[in-house]
């Protein structure tokens, strides 16, 4: 069977301890293909091949902004003619119903074409200033800061690797990328695009392996300029940790527990089918989701009807065949759902609807979970307090718009939001005192390439996408001119 190696310093290479492991199909349980184990000592040599291309070589780091925006269309263009094959890995190795994966593919195509125009903008500032030292011109550029270390999570294998890999190499850095070990193959695919382009010798490297130890390296060595990480928070705070020694710039976008709050003015139709794509879009594998629904009161009961229903009858089978939901990424994963479910009933909140495994069919031996909504929470209840990352939702009711933002923001992680009304005013109100990066009005999840994505309080540091994500991949310099050289200002008395 087929054998996904690594890529470092422009080859394909494997693992120094020569050991491999299975990633599985999540619809069936069954071995998709076997992928090489990294080591600490191959995080060593993909990291010195990076410093070698920045520091030394300096291929992609000094090639003019003309070509580089230019690679960076061939790449998006190389994606593209293999869109399906990408959509289909996607689907396979994550569980991700396929049309789904291919919106994924869509945007890390319009993310790479976004950051090779976006590369060529204008950027910096320029000041005059005199304030006691005689005139001076002082203006900003914006230099790439070096060998970057990309760690990505599995709930959108090609797509949060894009979102970090085309800002990083739009500024000119060298790159040591690492996915999770959950979902490897458009990964690697991509890694096959870059060979295949000749992007310069050391510039893009891969690593796979286990978080705890490849992960980890990354994050420590003190060979790396910057670490950008997205997954959870526990992780990302032990990244945060492993990267002090060399106070390295430090990029995390973690976990979250959204509220979706709902006025009785809305749209009740409208906002109980974005309330499903908030939540049971990609199997509620989604940081941004909106797992907590807060409701006002008098139309609870019309609107729990209607969410069940819906939830209810959603399709559920192989995401090859483009069901409503496929399966959770793993067999572990898909436990730790079921666990946080008995975690719910035992704590007293009431079971709505699907609250189990599901293995009708061919999916007895996937790892299935159905839709499931819990009525009658309250804040204190694990089920409300801790990400769970799947196909459950709870609802808490409230009285005043006061009370809705209280419960809004009742939760350590700062990541989306949401508000549906009719009241424009209201909705500008309350959506600005949610405590979160990503937030919408009368819609939930859309997402786009020019507008910054992160979160606030345990949710992250820093954006991604748009101007702001590149320019995290950025140091600023500035560099101050004297306009009367051999004037000193008030130096001189
Ligand atoms: P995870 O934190 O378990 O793993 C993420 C990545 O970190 C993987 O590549 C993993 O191998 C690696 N890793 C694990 N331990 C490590 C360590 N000690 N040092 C360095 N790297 C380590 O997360 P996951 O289960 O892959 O993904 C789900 C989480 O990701 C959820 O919490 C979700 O909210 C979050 N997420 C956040 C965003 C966002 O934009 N904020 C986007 C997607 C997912």
């Amino acid at each position: 069977m087929d054998q996904k190696k690594m890529f470092i310093d422009g080859c394909w290479t494997e693992g120094s301890e020569g050991k491999s492991e299975p990633t599985i199909n999540p619809a069936n349980g069954q071995v998709l293909a076997y992928m090489t184990v990294g080591t600490k000592e191959d995080v060593h040599r993909a990291v010195a091949a990076a410093r070698r291309s920045f520091y030394e070589t300096r291929e992609w780091r000094d090639l003019d902004s003309q070509s580089r925006s230019d690679k960076l269309l061939e790449i998006a263009d190389a994606i593209e003619a293999e869109k399906e094959e990408f959509a289909r890995l996607d689907s396979m190795d994550h569980g991700k119903p396929l049309r789904e994966a291919e919106c994924d593919v869509d945007d890390a195509i319009h993310c790479f074409r976004y950051y090779a125009g976006i590369l060529k903008a204008p950027c910096g500032g320029s000041y005059e200033v005199n304030d006691g030292f005689g005139a001076m011109h002082s203006y900003t550029i914006h230099e790439p800061v070096g060998v970057c270390a990309l760690i990505t999570p599995w709930n959108y294998p090609l797509l949060m690797a894009v979102w970090k890999l085309a800002p990083a190499l739009a500024a000119g850095n060298s790159v040591v990328f690492k996915p999770s070990s959950n979902c490897v193959l458009s990964c690697v695919k991509l890694f096959e695009i870059f060979e295949k382009l000749e992007m310069p010798k050391g510039s893009v490297n891969l690593v796979l392996g286990p978080g705890s130890v490849v992960g980890n390296e990354m994050a420590a060595s003190t060979d790396v300029d910057m670490v950008t990480f997205t997954g959870s928070t526990q992780v990302g705070q032990s990244i945060m940790r492993a990267a002090a020694g060399n106070v390295k710039k430090v990029g995390l976008e973690l976990g979250g527990k959204s509220p979706n709050v709902i006025f009785a003015d809305a749209d009740l139709e409208g906002a109980v089918e974005w309330a499903m794509v908030g939540i049971f879009f990609n199997q509620g594998e989604v940081c941004s989701a909106g797992s907590r629904i807060i409701i006002e009161e008098s139309i609870k009961d019309a609107f729990v009807k209607r969410l069940a229903q819906r939830a209810n009858a959603m399709t559920i089978g192989n995401p090859l065949d483009n069901p409503d939901m496929g399966p959770l990424v793993t067999e572990g994963h898909m436990n730790r759902v079921l666990s946080y479910i008995q975690k719910g009933i035992d704590e007293g909140a009431t079971l709505v609807c699907g609250g189990e495994r599901y293995t009708e069919g061919e999916c007895a031996s996937g790892y299935y979970v159905r839709p499931t909504i819990f009525n009658d929470c309250t804040s204190d209840m694990t089920i409300v307090r801790e990400e769970i990352f799947g196909p459950v939702v709870t609802i808490q009711t409230f009285r005043t718009e006061q009370e809705a933002i209280d419960l809004a923001n009742d939760t350590p992680y700062g990541l989306a939001g949401a508000v549906f009304t009719a009241d424009g005013a209201r909705a500008l109100r309350v959506i600005r005192e949610i405590r979160a990066g990503i937030t919408w009005i009368n819609c939930y999840n859309p997402t786009f390439n020019e507008a910054p994505w992160g979160g606030y309080k345990m949710s992250g540091i820093g954006r991604e996408l748009g101007v702001h994500g590149l320019e995290e991949y950025q140091e600023v310099k500035q560099i101050n001119i004297n306009l009367n050289p051999g004037t000193l200002g008030w130096y001189e008395h």
